[in-house]
């Protein structure tokens, strides 16, 4: 049966919304569970969304703001894809300018000022960037005028006006700022400001915020088949990675926002078409803040892209590389010649230079490139706009673009799912409204900002540790503030060398959707990255925590250890390095 030949009677959502909370604690996967499974063909869900990266995060919450009933399904962890592996910039692209990319720049300008004055100012904020100039004479009016031209992007419509105005700089003025650049690398800068989100959380606040609306999240489950009535994909099976069972889930339309899994979940249809993703894998360096004196961050042109140094916390992330990659997509691996194109592009500005003795983390990531360019072109190159495709009716893929990007994405793609559940004759669904959807702990968040002192004072932690929750948790920082207030030793760092408390794990836990130690310990707090021993030295005192939430036993605490030694994602790259 075709969409064009469906003979159903119009379906107007006869399954009832579920109140949903925005608490991702084990109660609220078995319900969620339970929810997927009591869909029926006579009673589906209006949606279900494959893959909990930022794009299905989105698309859950966009799709449960117009009201409809919303399932998220996700493989491992939300985020655990490219979506936690960026370079964390909100921003327009400076160097699509360059590719004329006006509209693209503009529009990823205008989502970096809703994210940074609405959606989620606790987890965005600005950074002041640094862009050398080499030579005398073009470059620097050429630059300036490029960068004067992507500020004033940023200024057209109601957001993103907040920022700074670049300044063009003489050495003497940029070296001010950061005294470890080398002198003879530059003949003068110009200073601009772009935003920084820890994507990792912004992804988990997203999910969160659709499940408050009512969206079932469940991860650790892959969608495995698709069931189809006819011609429509009408559900799918689902494999539950903790419990082992395979079950199927009913929806009127289905989203795969899949990322660089794209082709593997359209291959679920028997259709093994043109590939529609690219990946191109980056890699980037953490190394010690001290390893750099600079106040700001750098941006450079490299001869195939660009590079960052960017400050976080107490490092730097340096990258990134832009290469083809057909190996593991789950972890893709990071190599000696990696590392060493990013130390030797950062160490031609750098008056010290880095070694890799200071490279005290590495990650890479996929990203999922519209496969719209040469094959030889190498993947600098390609589109990073997005594309939605519909492989067969009840079913919209989509794919691209880029992190800063998402929420349009998830409209876009919701639109598209709007238009095959019109299909089944269900009319009048709203259009989007994310655009004024401030995200888990966003409302509060600038009065708590202003009130730190006082939550200091009451809560007897330290104004330091207070800013840190701020910034992480928003104005959900009473949670992790309340655990410390019933036992003090949850306020202590959970690792000696970074800031994140104790409490933060068992909060990852009871109110994130951690399920795993590596969840806790690579995306909600960033320890394994940016602690030489790759929190291998915390990560016993992490699972004990989380096993009275998780109900784990002293076997599954060890098991838990021994897969997290074990995966550690970032350690072949530090084998490779002592091998150099
Ligand atoms: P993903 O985050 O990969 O999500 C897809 C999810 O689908 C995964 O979690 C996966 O597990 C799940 N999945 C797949 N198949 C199934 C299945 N069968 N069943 C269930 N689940 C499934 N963008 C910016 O705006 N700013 C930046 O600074 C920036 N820097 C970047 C730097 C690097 C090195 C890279 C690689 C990308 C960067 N990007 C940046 C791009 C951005 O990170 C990505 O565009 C974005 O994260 C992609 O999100 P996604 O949801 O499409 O994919």
């Amino acid at each position: 049966m075709d969409a064009e030949g469906d003979a159903r009677p119009a379906a107007p959502p006869t399954t009832p919304r579920y109140e949903g909370s925005d608490r991702l604690d084990p109660a609220a996967r078995t319900a969620a569970v339970a929810r997927l499974r009591g869909t029926s063909v006579q009673e589906p869900l209006d949606v279900l969304v494959i893959g909990g990266g930022v794009v299905g995060a989105g698309a859950a919450l966009d799709a449960a703001a117009r009201g409809l009933t919303v399932g998220l399904v996700e493989m491992h962890d939300l985020a655990a894809g490219t979506s936690s592996r960026s370079s964390r910039l909100a921003h327009g692209g400076l160097r699509y300018l360059e590719q004329r990319e006006f509209a693209l720049v503009h529009e990823a300008l205008t989502e970096r000022g809703l994210l940074l004055d609405r959606i989620a100012p606790h987890l965005a904020k600005p950074v002041p960037l640094l862009f050398p100039v080499t030579r005398r004479g073009w470059e620097r009016p050429y630059v300036g005028a490029g960068i004067h031209f992507y500020d004033m992007l940023s200024r057209i419509g109601a957001y993103g006006g907040a920022m700074p105005r670049p300044k063009t700089l003489s050495k003497v003025q940029a070296l001010g700022l950061a005294p470890d650049l080398r002198e003879d690398a530059l003949v003068g800068a110009v200073r601009f400001y772009d935003a920084q989100i820890d994507d990792a959380r912004h992804t988990v606040a997203v999910a969160r915020s659709a499940a408050a609306r009512g969206a079932a999240v469940v991860t650790r489950t892959k969608v495995v088949g698709l069931l189809r009535e006819g011609e429509r994909v009408v559900g799918a099976l689902l494999h539950d990675h903790e419990t082992g069972e395979t079950y199927e889930v009913h929806a009127r339309a289905f989203v795969g926002a899949a990322g660089v899994w794209t082709d593997a979940v359209r291959s679920l249809l028997g259709d093994q078409g043109t590939a529609e993703v690219r990946q191109s894998k980056g890699v980037h360096l953490v190394v010690p803040r001290q390893a750099f004196r600079s106040t700001t961050a750098l941006m450079t042109r490299t001869p195939t892209s660009v590079l960052f140094v960017l400050p976080w916390g107490r490092h730097w992330l340096i990258g990134t590389t832009d290469t083809d990659w057909d190996g593991d997509l789950a972890e893709p691996s990071v190599d000696v010649d990696d590392v060493e194109y990013l130390l030797d592009q950062a160490n031609r500005w750098m008056a010290r230079p880095l070694t890799h003795a200071d490279v005290m983390g590495v990650y890479a990531g996929l990203r999922p490139l519209l496969n719209l360019g040469p094959a030889d072109g190498g993947t600098a190159t390609l589109s990073r706009e997005h594309g939605i495709v519909r492989p067969a009716p009840g079913i919209v893929l989509i794919a691209g673009g880029k992190y800063t990007t998402y929420r349009v994405m998830a409209a876009d793609v919701v639109d598209a799912a709007v238009k095959e559940l019109a299909e089944l004759g269900m009319h009048g669904i709203p259009e989007s409204s994310t655009a004024d959807i401030p995200l888990v702990g966003a409302e509060g968040y600038a009065e708590m900002w202003t009130g730190r002192a006082a939550i200091a004072d009451e809560s007897g932690v330290d104004v330091a540790s207070v800013e840190h929750l701020l910034r992480r948790h928003g104005d959900r920082t009473p949670d992790v503030l309340d655990l410390i207030a019933d036992d003090p030793s949850l306020g202590l760092p959970l690792h000696p060398d970074e800031a994140y408390l104790r409490a933060e794990v068992v909060v990852a836990a009871t109110h994130e959707g951690a399920r795993g130690l590596s969840d806790v310990l690579v995306r909600r707090l960033r320890v394994a990255l940016e602690t030489r021993d790759s929190a291998v030295t915390v990560a016993r005192d992490a699972a004990e925590l989380m096993a009275p939430v998780l109900g784990w036993d002293h076997d599954r605490v060890m098991t838990e250890i021994e897969a997290f030694a074990a995966g550690r994602p970032l350690l072949p790259a530090a084998r490779d390095l002592d091998e150099v």
